[in-house]
């Protein structure tokens, strides 16, 4: 189920990014088009100002060439009014290249009423044709140049034409384009708004609880890896790393650390008569009461194996240890669960081995078990149902 909400937010989020991957890309598009637009538009309207200079600088130097009465001077003129007239020429292929030209452009290039490119060839031809006459027909009364004086005018203003036409083109495009990006644009950061409610805070959401459900399952984890299974208090796994640290820190401090080991008395006849089920229950009655009797916060009691026990005691000196172990056994013995096969007494009892050392960086927590499993011997040696102190071969409490 939540792998399936999972994979839909996964779609969704995939589209989402491709719609503003796209929207960016027309954006781009967008600004692209409105630069070559206005790029495009300048030059056009470069174009048709240099055309109508260059249409009157055509006239002028056709006046210059008919009152000029020098011929050195003249042909120098007629040069000038030569490559004057290529030049418009060449503005004029320019300006009527197909990409530059819409329909009404089109119409105001090669239709009437205004017709600029015959009005152009016209007037290039006219000013050419002027500029290879003879010097004697180069008089105020040529028709050519009458034609040119005349015609300007109209020339110029046919250009002027063209030049707002241009201008009003390219402002509606660009203002087409414009729409165009804010639509764009505007789409954009919905998308985005989109993106981070329904898409980021589910999956926000999604990684949080999943987070939770970690941590929870982590320490779940972390306590059945330390507790033991049947009795619920501390595994011996929880007992080394208790007494390590334990150890460690009681060392720097030059504190002494006791631990009491405790063992069932004739478990195994109990067993054996009273049944593995009731076996359990027993060591389960022995943890609790064990557990109960332990009230400092500092100390552990944990099952070290089978049907025995370790409690350890932090910065705890030999009196303290065996007033707890003697607590300890006794609580024990108060169960009364019934022992009929018990050599010490007809009820379920324990006998305990308990040590107190100084801790020092370079002995081993293990000499304290050693120390205490010694003194639980001696305890059952000693008759069991009892408590022995290490180094200490006599029994201090017995019932
Ligand atoms: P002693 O007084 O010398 O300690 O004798 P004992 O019979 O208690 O000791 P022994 O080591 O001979 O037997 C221990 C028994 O504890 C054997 C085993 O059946 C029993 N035992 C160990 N673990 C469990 C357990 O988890 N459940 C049950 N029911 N019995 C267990
Ligand atoms: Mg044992
Ligand atoms: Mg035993």
């Amino acid at each position: 189920m939540r792998n399936r909400s999972l994979y839909n937010l996964t779609c969704t989020y995939v589209i989402a990014l491709s719609l503003i991957a796209f929207l960016t890309l027309a954006i781009f598009i967008t600004m692209h088009q409105l630069i070559l637009t206005q790029t495009n538009s300048a030059r056009l309207v470069n174009l048709s100002g240099s055309q109508r200079w260059l249409s009157q600088k055509t006239s002028l130097l056709s006046l210059e060439l008919v009152c000029e009465t020098n011929t050195g001077e003249q042909n120098h003129i007629r040069k000038q009014l030569l490559d004057t007239t290529v030049q418009m020429q060449e503005t004029h292929q320019d300006l009527i290249l197909p990409i530059n030209l819409s329909q009404q452009m089109q119409k105001m290039y090669f239709e009437s009423p205004v017709n600029l490119q015959s009005q152009v060839n016209r007037y290039v031809s006219e000013a050419q044709a002027l500029a290879k006459e003879p010097s004697e027909s180069l008089t105020p009364n040529n028709p050519r140049l009458i034609y040119l004086l005349q015609n300007n005018e109209d020339l110029l203003e046919s250009l002027n034409q063209v030049v707002s036409l241009y201008q009003q083109e390219s402002e509606a495009k660009i203002r087409s384009l414009e729409v165009l990006e804010i639509i764009s644009g505007v789409i954009l950061l919905l998308t985005l708004a989109f993106l981070g409610l329904y898409i980021f805070r589910p999956l926000a959401n999604n990684l949080q609880n999943e987070k939770v459900q970690l941590e929870k399952a982590n320490q779940e984890l972390g306590f059945l890896s330390s507790v033991d299974g049947l009795t619920l208090i501390a595994n011996r796994r929880q007992f080394d790393q208790f007494l390590t640290q334990t150890w460690s820190l009681a060392a720097r401090n030059a504190d002494p650390i006791a631990l009491i080991m405790c063992d069932i008395d004739f478990f195994k006849a109990y067993n054996d008569h009273y049944g593995h089920l009731e076996g359990d229950e027993c060591l389960k009655k022995v943890a609790a009461a064990l557990k109960k009797s332990v009230k400092r916060a500092g100390d552990l009691v944990a099952r070290y194996g089978g049907e025995e026990f370790a409690v350890v005691l932090p910065k705890t000196d030999s009196v303290g240890a065996a007033n707890v172990a003697e607590t300890l056994r006794d609580c024990v013995e108060s169960l009364e669960i019934p022992h009929l096969y018990s050599s010490v007494t007809p009820k379920i009892t324990i006998s305990l081995g308990v040590a107190i050392k100084y801790a020092t960086p370079d002995v081993l927590p293990e000499t304290l078990i050693q120390a205490a499993d010694k003194a639980l011997y001696q305890a059952k040696e000693n008759g069991r149902n009892r408590v022995v102190l290490e180094n200490e071969t006599s029994t201090i409490s017995q019932t």
